[in-house]
């Protein structure tokens, strides 16, 4: 579970990343709205705790663009506005929940679990490795990296059953819609397509030919 914060004030900021960490969630932190856009472009994020007045502009103004580019992503916001009228303009911006400064940690870890519970993804993280099914993304060192179609869902298919060995039975059954149809030898195209768009330009190695068996998704290789 990973959390931004765009907040500017230094010390809520320092003690909503420390309390967050010491609870098991990696955060980054942003101070502006400019700094908070770049994190986006690089990382996926399961929730953003968005402050609305900062130097930059007002936060509730990126929530759009948040939602635009993963759906997915809960957005928190956090306000000394303790009014009526910016807590219903927050929501209808976009916002999944709105709570009014100053607040108290353990009310807040409360309502942060609520939204993950809420709007758990399917994103696979792997060291330096993010595959983003619903999107179908994949980041590298926060690259993109061109891989879709047959060979991004076997990639996805194999990452998700990491450790084990895949049958190319069990892939065809898995990717193809009518696997009768296709000759098996799809799959080796795909993983060829795997190796030659994505570990060979990035000199990784993400799937392992078991042979006579599968395949099986062994990024970070032990060998490199
Ligand atoms: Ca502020």
């Amino acid at each position: 579970m990973r959390i931004l914060i765009i907040e500017d004030e230094v010390t809520l900021n320092k003690t909503l990343s420390d309390g967050l960490k010491e609870f098991g969630y990696q955060n980054d932190v942003a101070e502006n709205i400019s700094d908070g856009r770049y994190f986006l472009s690089i990382r996926n994020y399961n929730l953003v705790l968005l402050d609305w007045m900062l130097p930059d502009g007002n936060g509730i103004d990126i929530i759009a663009d948040i939602k635009a580019q993963s759906p997915k992503t809960s957005v928190v916001v956090l306000s000394a506005r303790d009014d009526k009228e910016s807590e219903i303009e927050a929501l209808r911006a976009g916002a999944d929940d709105y709570i009014k400064k100053p607040f108290d940690f353990e009310i807040l870890l409360v309502r942060i679990e609520a939204k993950l519970r809420f709007g758990t993804s399917n994103i696979i993280e792997v060291d330096d490795l993010v595959i983003n099914p619903e999107e179908e993304k994949i980041i590298y060192k926060g690259e993109d990296i061109e891989l879709k179609g047959k060979p991004f869902e076997v990639l996805t298919h194999l990452a998700m059953h990491k450790d084990q060995i895949v049958s190319k039975e069990q892939l065809l059954d898995a990717i193809w819609e009518e696997p009768e149809l296709v000759t098996p030898n799809v799959i080796e195209v795909a993983i060829n397509q795997i190796r030659q768009k994505m570990d060979k330009p990035l000199n990784i190695t993400t799937i392992e030919t078991v042979r006579r068996r599968g395949y099986r998704f062994c990024y970070p290789s032990k060998k490199a």
